[in-house]
């Protein structure tokens, strides 16, 4: 096994992700097989609980693994699928720790972060990485180089380097500002890798984040200064999209340094990512969508607005590298909705998504939205509450339901949208959710049969409350039909009569990847093009 730590210095929010996501991508590139852990220093046992408007999107996994976004790049990156285990935060480690000290199995011993955490670290790490298979495991460690919380986990990798010694590299991002007269600040990353070093970690390579490509110079001083040869000095400079940033490094020849000191060599060469990177850059056409979220504005939140939702953009962009279409976006406020018409919000959208959320602010905007597309003919997407709302909305005003609503905004007439009652009683917050992957059968002849072209199809939930089975018939006679259950759980709401009306109670954006986008973003984005198409002859 061979290990590539990454770690960040300077600030948060360098991007240590895609740097990591972006390595693997290059080894895998040469034929390796490569998974990933990421390390969150925060209490949190996982993602599940916490705001995406703090934290970005909670991504969820295969096995119901609720955890930080990163995990998501990877899966999109490596083209794999991971689980829980793939996230280790200290509120785990601790907390296996302090449970097998109440068991006894310290023996009497003081149990204490040196040698008792960072044994936790390694062996989380270790089996994680024997278990996937693969011949490479990247670590990224999170937060920053000082920060209190991150110490355990980077003396727990100190060790790891002298234990797996000459099968572990360690990367370190750090940040180069540039001068208002356009010179490039090295003195940043020399505080931050003494910082590294006073912890007794030496990078191995350091990548930096800048505006404008590193000169030569600035290489060379931090190679200088930070004792790594200049050639593993890595300039990291913005791009104009995160999947061309394997590109940059390849160019600079990053994945040869590291192999030479991992002592690997090139199975084979494969040139898909290059190949999508060139088709992303050759899409011609434009599509215009508004994704009505709440809290849309930044000023309610400290992530931004495109963390909350990553999963989504992404989805939207694969499939718009395969449908020809660069989806833009405008992210609407559903409160925005409520106090507007909705024409002149959306009226010259070619097609609305609704995308999960939880609690009743914003509801009625959002069903605004669906309506307006549900009755203009504009395409529409629904993902989880984006199809609870659109059967609430359909509920409503075509089949007369009023006061139809979900349970989770309290007591109604008519609860179309209810936890069903097998899952009622249950009280633990983290534990009440349907997490993960679960299988759909779908209709014969529906739309969703020719989306997925097949009759089951296995996708990602997250979700506490569904369609209640006792208001399937009366929703169908009028025209919105389930083309998607398990069992008794509605999967798919669609509107055959509407040129593109789908939703799902699953999120198909979770299982989305480059080159591969998942078939009802594809179709919602073929949709939007043909509208456009169609508006213009
Ligand atoms: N709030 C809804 C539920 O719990 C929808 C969740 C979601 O959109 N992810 O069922």
């Amino acid at each position: 096994m061979r290990y590539i730590v990454v770690t960040g210095g300077v600030m948060s929010g360098l991007g240590k992700g895609i740097t990591a996501a972006s390595v693997g991508r290059l080894l895998m590139k040469r034929g390796y097989r490569v998974t990933s852990i990421k390390i969150d220093p925060y209490i949190n046992v996982d993602a599940g609980l916490m705001s995406p408007f703090q934290h970005g999107e909670v991504f969820v996994l295969k096995d119901g693994g609720e955890v930080d976004l990163d995990l998501g790049n990877y899966e999109r990156f490596l083209d794999v699928e991971l689980t829980r285990d793939h996230n280790i935060t200290t509120g785990q480690v601790y907390k296996t720790v302090i449970e097998k000290e109440r068991r006894g199995e310290y023996l009497g011993k003081t149990v204490q972060i040196i040698p008792h955490i960072t044994d936790e670290i390694k062996m989380r790490i270790r089996s994680v990485a024997r278990n996937s298979g693969c011949e490479i495991c990247l670590i990224e460690v999170g937060g920053t180089v000082g920060d209190i919380e991150g110490m355990p986990f980077l003396e727990a990798m100190r060790q790891l380097r002298n234990e797996e010694m000459g099968n572990i590299a360690f990367v370190h991002v750090t940040l180069a500002p540039m001068t208002t007269d356009g010179e490039q600040k090295t003195k940043p990353t020399q505080h931050s890798v003494k910082e590294m070093r006073s912890l007794g970690i030496q990078p191995d390579v350091v990548v930096v984040r800048c505006a404008t490509p590193l000169r030569d110079e600035t290489k060379s001083k931090i190679s200088h200064f930070c004792d790594v040869p200049v050639e593993a000095v890595v300039s990291c400079h913005d791009v104009d999209d995160v999947y061309k940033v394997p590109l940059m490094m390849e160019e600079q020849n990053l994945p040869t340094y590291l192999m030479k000191m991992l002592r690997l060599y090139p199975l084979e060469e494969s040139t898909r990512w290059e190949e999508l990177v060139a088709r992303m850059d050759a899409v011609k056409g434009r599509v215009k969508i508004a994704i009505v979220g709440k809290y849309t504005t930044a000023s309610q939140s400290t992530a931004p607005m495109e963390d909350a939702y990553l999963s989504i953009r992404e989805a939207l962009k694969h499939a718009g590298i395969e449908a020809g279409a660069w989806p833009e976006i405008s992210w609407i406020d559903a409160e925005e909705l409520e106090r507007m018409a909705p024409e002149k919000i959306l009226g010259d959208v070619d097609g609305v998504l609704v995308p999960g959320g939880f609690g009743e602010r914003g509801t009625e905007g959002k069903m605004r939205a669906i309506r307006y597309a549900r009755e203009h003919g504009v395409p529409y997407l629904g993902i989880c509450f984006g199809m609870q709302l659109a059967v609430v909305e359909f509920a409503r005003n075509v089949v007369g339901l009023e006061g139809a609503g979900s349970t989770e905004f309290g007591d109604l007439p008519h609860p179309v949208i209810a936890i069903l009652p097998e899952q009622e009683g249950v009280v633990d917050m983290g534990a009440t959710m349907r997490l993960g992957n679960y299988d759909a059968e779908l209709r014969e002849g529906s739309l969703a049969h020719r989306i997925y072209g097949a009759i089951s199809i296995v996708e990602r939930h997250r979700h506490r409350y569904e369609v209640n089975p006792d208001y399937v018939k009366m929703i169908e006679e009028k025209g919105m039909i389930f083309s998607g259950w398990n069992k008794n759980r509605m999967e798919i709401a669609e509107i055959p009569a509407h040129p593109f009306f789908f939703s799902s109670q699953f999120h198909p954006e979770m299982r989305s990847r480059p080159g591969r986008p998942s078939p009802p973003f594809l179709a919602f984005v073929e949709a939007m093009k043909e509208r456009k198409a169609g508006e213009k002859a």
